[in-house]
């Protein structure tokens, strides 16, 4: 089974292999709060967003950035 991280709550949308756009509602249980799906063997797990040092973009779609922001450039 596969196990994928997402960070909504408390339904997901996925797509299946067929085309089909499947909503689960997650649960909790055992601390955990996952749910899994049986159209397509794969378990979803919530996790909270955190906050990544690592400089990266929310959408492929944006156009990229030259440079790295946390390069501290501006401060010399
Ligand atoms: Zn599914």
């Amino acid at each position: 089974m596969r196990t994928v991280f997402v960070s909504e709550f408390p339904a997901i949308q996925h797509r299946h292999g067929n085309g089909d756009i499947v909503t689960v509602r997650l649960k909790r249980s055992k601390g955990e709060v996952q749910v899994v799906c049986d159209g397509c063997d794969t378990r979803f797990v919530y996790r909270k967003p955190t906050r990544s040092k690592i400089a990266h973009f929310k959408s492929p779609l944006l156009p990229p950035i030259k440079g790295n922001w946390d390069s501290g450039e501006d401060e010399q």
